[in-house]
């Protein structure tokens, strides 16, 4: 390029910047996007007290809660009033488990499906996932960056999204989805097809996972997600075998805490969970087979369990026969005990679904938090998905892709909310029914639901 053409392109970029930004809002279908919205005559769930408060007024203004008043709040010019009529205020849900590029495609089509076709259906969903309820979620692996890209400057309606970017695995670990017509792999050469389109990428060494760490921090991400045992969905991947070294998954937590954020990792059995928790690993996903001294080193340790009550609908998913089935036989029992050995040794204990390759099951996301009743009082799941969830969500530290206060109801706090038809702590099952029961759904200070009018 020579200086002259150089310059002309520079000067252009402005213009095109503001073309395309035009166009994005001609064709996103954008939200009603008032500077300020007072909600009036509201009960809060915080999104950590066991009970909802007075009746009180909440102001919105831009994208904060500016302020929260029992006493009435003035009317200014140019604020859209919402009358609550005494129902329920309450922070947006937050998924800590999500794989949002893994829904809508069948595991075939996510890794060799058109990546044009695969994003547009995953925007379909996450506009879906907003109308749920859900306005953040935490994406644990999948070839994400252009979603959330999309969603955060507003073409496609979506929740906030804190992405991981590609699992990182193992030659056979959990998330290694090549067929064995792809081995061997030459060292250094051609990367599979899985790779390339970012879904997992795959590490034997300390070198090789700094690199691939590297590169998703590159991107964006804000956590990194590694799988250290053996997983169900993986079809060379055996449930008992550990599949990082030590060593390996120490790169992974330096590199990651250089950016100043942390480590995730899939693993169920007491050996993956121990190896990664002394490896610096600040969050385990799962952990549906470990044992009793494996819970209390997770809770002494301060570690972070990410637990999802997967539904038996997910187990019976998988063809009866398959290896897939079987390891899915011996996971799920482990559900329950997980959940009772998280509450006995009060371990920092977050609120995920982990639905993949089912939108049906996906529209039962509420349903999913919901079902948490075995174990938690409503105030307590809700607060889990909300206050708890967030406070995970914060370890990313300067690599939170939003900054401010995300999962409460408090003044200068991220406005993120609900408008529920009715107390949730007394019936959460409103939670699993939100095109009926969220009268309004707001992220960001923008309304996206408003079935009340103002
Ligand atoms: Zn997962």
């Amino acid at each position: 390029m020579t200086s002259i053409s150089r310059r002309s392109f520079v000067v252009a970029l402005p213009l095109i910047a503001v073309g395309l930004a035009s166009a994005a809002r001609a064709q996103g279908d954008p939200p009603a996007n008032a500077s300020a919205t007072l909600f009036q005559n509201v009960r809060i769930f915080d999104g950590k007290s066991g009970s909802l408060s007075a009746p009180s007024s909440v102001l919105v203004k831009g994208n904060i809660i500016e302020r929260i008043s029992t006493a009435p709040i003035a009317v200014e010019p140019g604020v859209v009033v919402i009358a609550g009529n005494g129902r329920t205020l309450m922070p947006g849900l937050i998924d800590a488990h999500w794989h949002a590029m893994l829904i809508r495609p069948t595991p075939v089509q996510s890794v060799n499906g058109d990546v044009g076709y695969n994003n547009i259906a995953a925007g379909a969903e996450a506009t879906d996932t907003l109308m749920r309820g859900f306005t953040t979620i935490r994406d644990v692996g999948g070839p994400i960056f252009g979603l959330k890209s999309a969603i955060d400057s507003g073409i496609v309606p979506g929740p906030r999204i804190y992405p991981s970017g590609a699992i990182i695995t193992v030659t056979s670990g959990h998330g290694d989805f090549r067929q064995l017509s792809e081995l061997p792999r030459t060292i250094g050469g051609m990367l599979s097809r899985m790779e390339q389109v970012g879904g997992s990428m795959v590490a034997d060494s300390p070198d090789e996972v700094r690199v691939r760490v590297r590169e998703q921090l590159m991107q964006g991400a804000s956590q990194i997600k590694l799988t250290a045992g053996g997983g169900v969905s993986s079809p060379f991947s055996p449930i008992d075998v550990v599949t990082f070294t030590e060593a390996e998954l120490r790169a992974a937590v330096e590199a990651a805490e250089n950016w100043g954020t942390y480590v995730t990792v899939h693993a169920f059995t007491p050996a993956a969970i121990q190896q990664a928790i002394a490896a610096g690993v600040k969050c385990i996903e799962h952990g549906f087979l470990m044992d009793e001294a494996t819970a209390k080193l997770i809770a002494e340790k301060g570690v972070w369990l990410s637990l999802q009550p997967l539904p038996e609908d997910l187990r019976l998913g998988f063809p009866v026969g398959s290896v897939q089935r079987a390891k899915a036989d011996e996971v799920w029992p482990g559900i329950a005990r997980t959940y009772e050995m998280a509450k006995k040794y009060k371990i920092k204990t977050a609120w995920g679904t982990d639905v993949l390759f089912s939108q049906a099951l996906a529209q039962q996301q509420g349903a999913i938090l919901a079902s948490l009743v075995r174990w938690y009082s409503p105030a307590e799941a809700l607060a889990m998905a909300t206050g708890t969830n967030a406070e995970l969500l914060a370890l990313s530290g300067k690599r939170s892709p939003y900054a401010g206060k995300l999962g409460v109801v408090e003044q200068g706090a991220l406005a993120d909310l609900l408008l529920v038809d009715g107390n949730p702590l007394e019936n959460i099952n409103l939670i699993a029914d939100p095109a009926k029961n969220f009268k309004v759904i707001m992220k960001d200070g923008k309304v996206y639901k408003n079935t009340l009018g103002g």
